[in-house]
């Protein structure tokens, strides 16, 4: 399986390189050349099968013959058994024709975990065998740098720095990250937005002397291995309602639009996904763009649901990309244009095959404290703030069911803005109840991409 940049001025790379890698040399997203496809008998195989054998099947596809049959099946194993659900993503009734998709059994409780346990696999699998130490670094916006470090914590071949906006993550996502006791972790709070964690990140790989001296990688939601395992419980879920017989529609979270796009995925290798739906919160650049076809940067407003502030969806790109019908040109133009003056304006054929399977909503703070109280009465759930936005999502549009919304963090890891809503306080899972007993670490440093540079340098002994 080879991959190719979505702006077309790079090679195609192999799955091993384009995982390294990240973003591609020209700027561009890796996207597979061609998408692997599985028979509809395949598909139907796959129910009541263990999660991590539907993992190694899916994920295998896209990694073709550079990652051996059993050394992944093995990976997979080992990641999923960190779930502490049985199912791994266990399905749950909220109504009729209804469910959720619980993606938060993790060890960091959110839905990261899903890609980045096997992610973490890869890397050391890879690394091990290049005799290699490679210093992941990587901005959250509060999920993804505790899904990071409870991955890569303790792993040989790798290092991590986490890069978070101090004050702008709760309490308990911040604790994921700042007690992990492993010399190979370092959690770093910028006074600034998840946008400047971003932008520094940024400026680090663009600094070629850094990247060489301190091996640098990338393992933000740009990452298609991070898409190749998310497509994983897509397939998990339709089957258990039915498919390949009858098709299923998604309800998804989004903010840089790695999960919804996941979802695409898993309909190009032969799953019926009859439609999408695009949850975001006030924070609607993503599904004002499905709404308008106009991609359009905005202020970042501070939200209950903070892992998706986020104003501009790196995976819509990749989505470009296919509904162009992969015309690089165009992609490069557009996402340069977006880089250089915050806005898009979607081809009206584009939009119009986009819109054959994704359906945008924007959601406000007040209908997502709703959405958690009215799916508390009804079905006794309490979901977190990121779920509840694509819950009243669903309300707002007329999609045919059967519907998986995705339930993309546990609640209790944001516990004030559940209890104030709805009069509950979630309690952490057991194995995380102590967490809010341990010691923390990180340091605090100025959003200033030459200090951090200098730190990533000095933790990396380069
Ligand atoms: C990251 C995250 C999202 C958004 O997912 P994208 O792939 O960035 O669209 C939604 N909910 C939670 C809890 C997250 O951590």
């Amino acid at each position: 399986m080879r991959y190719v940049s979505t702006r077309g001025q790079s090679p195609a790379v192999g799955f091993v390189d384009a995982v390294l890698a990240g973003l591609a040399p020209d700027g561009g997203l890796y996207i597979p050349e061609a998408w692997p496809t599985f028979t509809a008998a395949q598909i139907a195989g796959f129910a009541g099968k263990p999660y991590h054998e539907v993992a190694a099947a899916v994920i295998g596809a896209f990694a073709g013959d550079e990652i051996p049959a059993d050394a992944l099946a093995e990976m997979c194993r080992e990641a999923y058994a960190t779930f502490k659900h049985a199912a791994v993503t266990p399905l749950v009734q909220l109504a009729p024709e209804v469910f959720m998709a619980e993606l938060f059994h993790g060890p960091s409780l959110a839905f990261k975990d899903v890609a980045m346990q096997i992610l973490a696999r890869l890397y050391d699998h890879v690394l091990g065998q290049q005799n290699r130490v490679q210093t992941i670094l990587c901005a959250t916006s509060g999920d993804t740098g505790g899904a990071a470090v409870e991955a890569f914590r303790g792993r040989k071949n790798v290092r991590v720095v986490a890069l978070f906006p101090e004050g702008r993550i709760s309490e308990v996502q911040r604790r994921f990250m700042t007690t992990a006791p492993d010399a190979n972790v370092a959690c770093v709070a910028v006074s600034g937005t998840f946008d400047d964690c971003q932008a520094i990140v940024k400026q680090a790989f663009q600094d070629q002397a850094l990247r060489q001296a301190v091996d640098l990688s990338g393992v933000n939601s740009i990452n298609f291995a991070r898409i190749a395992a998310q497509a994983v419980y897509y397939f998990t879920s339709a089957v258990a309602l039915g498919a390949p017989h009858r098709p299923v529609s998604f309800c998804v979270p989004s903010g840089n639009f790695g999960d919804a796009f996941a979802g695409y995925v898993a309909s190009r290798m032969g799953l019926p996904i009859a439609r999408i739906v695009v949850a975001t919160n006030s924070n609607d650049i993503l599904a004002g763009a499905f709404e308008t076809g106009r991609y359009a940067r905005g202020q970042v407003h501070a939200t209950m649901s903070p892992a998706m502030d986020i104003q501009s969806a790196s995976n819509f790109e990749r989505l470009f990309f296919e509904a162009t019908g992969r015309d690089a040109a165009a992609t490069a133009q557009a996402f340069e244009g977006f880089n250089a003056n915050g806005a898009i304006n979607v081809p009206p054929a584009a939009l119009a095959k986009m819109r054959q399977m994704f359906v945008g909503v924007g959601v406000g703070e007040d209908d997502t404290a709703k959405a958690i109280v009215a799916t508390l009465d009804t079905s006794g759930e309490l979901i977190d703030p990121h779920t509840a936005v694509a819950v009243s999502a669903l309300g707002r549009v007329d999609v045919p069911g059967p519907v998986v919304v995705l339930s993309t963090a546990h609640a209790a890891k944001f516990p004030e803005d559940v209890a104030k809503v709805s009069g509950l306080t979630p309690q952490l899972p057991r194995g995380a109840a102590d967490l809010a007993g341990r010691p923390e670490r990180f340091e605090r440093l100025p959003a200033e991409a030459e200090t951090i540079k200098a730190y990533v340098r000095t933790f990396a002994g380069a």
